[in-house]
């Protein structure tokens, strides 16, 4: 890509857990616009790669720029120091994130839900945020049911809502960790179908997920991870014809 810019850029992330090396000197650089759908075994270390994109984990190694602006770091004195939870959140909110399970609050309305991070986080008129909300939930595809509860909502529709309250933040980037492996096969296809929009719409991706035909279709890149370590990264028509052993292997076994 000519004139493209890095959203995110991530240097030779590392992270254990005790004596267990979930990350091994992972780096990752986003350009904006693309789509880039990381895949691998179970255990391989694509949830803690996220977690650290957007540093709900803390690696030991490693740094990470959005927009050219190094997070979970303040200058000072010449050095540089950890930013507290509250600044860390406030540069989190630079990525949306949709994890497998939900987490909608499950005691406020679906466009309750939307609004919260918009008025409580970034203190946004609450009519303009309504009003957002809604907009948002078109999107998705779901503003008939901006006043129910999530519980009377179907899982495809809740991680549709969960989308759209990524989206209420205006995130640069959205990091999503396997958004339809917890839901009803027949439930899959209209939340991909959201996603898809979504990457057409020009939004920066980065999807964990075994969705190969999502991936074929939508993605630019594929990242191919196992044992902690990134084992291939490929434009993904490549991907889909590379003779990569163990990523042929693991086609062939999620296929
Ligand atoms: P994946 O998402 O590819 O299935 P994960 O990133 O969730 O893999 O996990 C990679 C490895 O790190 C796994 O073996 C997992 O048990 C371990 N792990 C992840 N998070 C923690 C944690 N908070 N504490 C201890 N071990 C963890
Ligand atoms: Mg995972």
């Amino acid at each position: 890509m000519q004139n493209s810019k890095t959203v995110l850029e991530a240097h030779n992330l590392t992270k254990t857990f005790g004596d267990f090396q979930a990350l091994n000197n992972v780096s990752l650089d986003i350009e904006a616009g693309e789509v880039v759908c990381i895949m691998g075994p179970s255990g391989s270390g694509k949830s803690t790669l996220l977690r650290c994109l957007n540093l709900l984990e803390r690696p030991e190694k490693g740094a990470i720029w959005v927009d050219n602006e190094l997070i979970g770091y303040t200058p000072k004195h010449g050095k540089l120091i950890p930013l507290g939870s509250k600044k860390l959140a406030s540069q989190r909110t630079a990525m949306g994130m949709v994890f497998q399970r939900f987490n909608l609050f499950t005691n406020r309305t679906v466009v309750e839900n939307v609004m919260e991070g918009p008025v409580q986080v970034l203190k946004r008129d609450k009519k303009a945020s309504y009003q957002r909300a809604i907009d948002l939930l078109s999107k998705v595809g779901l503003e008939d049911q901006a006043k129910k509860y999530p519980s009377a909502l179907s899982g495809g529709q809740q991680q549709r809502v969960a989308i759209a309250r990524a989206l209420s933040m205006d995130p640069k980037l959205m990091l999503f960790d396997e958004p339809t492996s917890a839901l009803d096969p027949e439930l899959v296809g209209e939340v991909l179908k959201v996603m898809k929009n979504l990457a057409r719409s020009g939004m920066t991706m980065v999807v964990v997920t075994h969705e190969i035909n999502f991936a074929r279709e939508v993605s630019d890149r594929i990242v191919f991870m196992e044992d902690g370590e990134k084992q291939l990264e490929m434009p993904t028509s490549e991907a889909m014809n590379s003779d990569h052993p163990r990523f042929k292997k693991f086609l062939d076994a999620v296929l």
